[in-house]
């Protein structure tokens, strides 16, 4: 295995999809273990009635019973987390402390989510609700005066939903759209997904026989003749060989983010007329078989963030992991200490320190920031709870691993700093694209099985 520069394609890179799924087969049973069976990992406090900040959602809630979230009596909560005993443990005039406020507290009255810090047995949570400079993400808040449900991450699978239409596609047309760099490159009518994809090489190729396939290559050649001083194929993001590492790069996470969304509800899929649950294979081909950059990206997305896990991986040594039960804080810690030191033994998968450093690169980290909570904000516009819930802890997920890969020098003595709400989104949005590539390998024998038996 050699690192994967963010420039690769993975499926051509060193570090081949292969050599992926069999890290993945030895860490998903750690991964799983960790997010199914610990209070800590399973259970995600968020606010899942905001208003979409961008347009007026009034009509476009999913009415299926499948798009519904089970949330959580305080009753069935770890009792640390509950809001009176947060009231009880900040004091009824507790305000909302700034950051400086919490460092200078010191030791003595340590708040849980300052990973790193000598938190000992405390188990206080935070009251944040605030953009920290380095936050990639809009903060769950997670203290006595947030409003917001606790939910089982547990009880509430990401699968089929039905949750689809012009609801959806205006969250998905929003997220390329709208937060792209190069938005003005790319006209209304393209298809987005397909936008500033990874332009040279194999996935080009590729792309070109899938544009040929659907009958586009031909249009899209003629117009490069007749204007030879645009870009070749502005739809399809050919034309973005000059784009930056880090603008390529924010476009893969949120693509490998959707290709891992469409795996779940792929391979979990609602037959209605036999009210079974399973996999659906056309579901797989048309969605990602076909496109094999998605694939890609997916891949790409799982050695990030595993990356990030992994050089989290020292910090949280001296982690509380509070749920109040000091004797299942110990084991989740073990837990979280057998995973990460399953790639740590590994050599670096990912290699995030060329990102931002040449060129425009260091100018665009602010905007990268930026954009990617934007993302996050539009996930209050998804018209299904059980896709809002996801959506999410998989955007809350990423910005964490953004933070850990980009805010925090690898040399430096600088502490990332995690909330409880960031930490829980980070492991389980590994495990989501874990779970997702053990899929897509199911989904590959099954149209092997289907192409030997025509
Ligand atoms: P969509 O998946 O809606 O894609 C729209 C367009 O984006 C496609 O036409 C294509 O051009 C492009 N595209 C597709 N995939 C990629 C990719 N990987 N990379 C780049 N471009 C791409 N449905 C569920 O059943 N369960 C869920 O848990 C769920 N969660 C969701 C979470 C969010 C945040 C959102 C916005 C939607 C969610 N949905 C979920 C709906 C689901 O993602 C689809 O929108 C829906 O199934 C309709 O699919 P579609 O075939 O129209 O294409």
């Amino acid at each position: 295995v050699c690192a994967i520069s963010p420039k690769a394609i993975v499926s051509d890179a060193c570090a081949s999809y292969s050599t992926l799924d069999t890290l993945n087969r030895e860490l998903r049973p750690a991964l799983t273990d960790l997010t199914r069976n610990t209070d800590y990992f399973a259970y995600y406090r968020l606010n899942l009635h905001n208003e979409c900040p961008f347009w007026s959602d009034a009509n476009a809630m999913c009415g299926n019973i499948a798009c519904a979230v089970n949330t959580l009596d305080e009753a069935d909560i770890p009792k640390t987390w509950r809001s009176e005993e947060l009231g009880r443990l900040e004091g009824p005039k507790a305000e909302h402390p700034g950051r400086q406020l919490q460092k200078a507290r010191g030791p003595e009255r340590p708040l849980q989510g300052e990973l790193g810090d000598d938190v000992g047995e405390s188990c206080v949570v935070e009251y944040d609700d605030e953009c920290d400079d380095r936050d990639y993400c809009v903060p769950e808040d997670e203290g006595a005066n947030g409003r917001g449900d606790y939910v089982s991450l547990v009880d509430n699978p990401e699968r089929f939903t039905g949750y689809a239409g012009e609801s959806a596609k205006q969250v998905w047309d929003t997220i390329y759209r709208e937060n792209c760099f190069s938005k003005s490159s790319f006209p209304k009518s393209a298809s987005y997904g397909e936008s500033l994809l990874a332009p040279t090489g194999q996935a080009a190729d590729e792309l070109r026989s899938v544009l040929q396939e659907q009958g586009r290559l031909q249009a899209l050649e003629e117009r490069q003749k007749t204007t030879p001083n645009t870009p070749f194929v502005t739809e399809t993001g050919l034309e973005h060989e000059d784009e930056c590492l880090e603008k390529r790069v924010f476009y893969r996470v949120i693509s490998g983010m959707h290709a891992s969304i469409s795996t779940h509800l792929c391979w979990e899929y609602l037959n209605q007329t036999t009210g079974e649950w399973g996999p659906n294979l056309d579901c797989y081909k048309e969605r990602l078989h076909g496109h094999p950059e998605r694939v890609s990206n997916l891949y790409f997305n799982y050695a990030l963030v595993l990356r990030a896990v992994t050089k989290l991986g020292p910090y949280l040594q001296d982690y509380t992991f509070c749920s109040g039960d000091p004797a299942e804080d110990r084991v989740t810690k073990a837990k979280v200490q057998a995973l990460t030191s399953i790639a740590a033994d590994k050599p670096a998968i990912f290699d995030e320190s060329l990102m931002f450093v040449n060129g425009e690169g260091p100018s665009l980290k602010e905007d990268f920031r930026n954009r990617f909570r934007n993302v996050s904000r539009v996930m209050d516009c998804v018209g299904c709870d059980k896709c809002r819930l996801w959506g999410k802890v998989q955007t809350a997920g990423y910005g964490a691993a953004l933070k850990v890969l980009f805010e925090f020098d690898n040399n430096s003595k600088d502490i990332p700093v995690l909330k409880r709400t960031e930490l829980v989104a980070l492991f389980n949005t590994l495990t989501r694209i874990s779970n997702s590539l053990n899929a897509i390998q199911e989904f590959r024998i099954m149209v092997e099985a289907e192409e030997t038996e025509s």
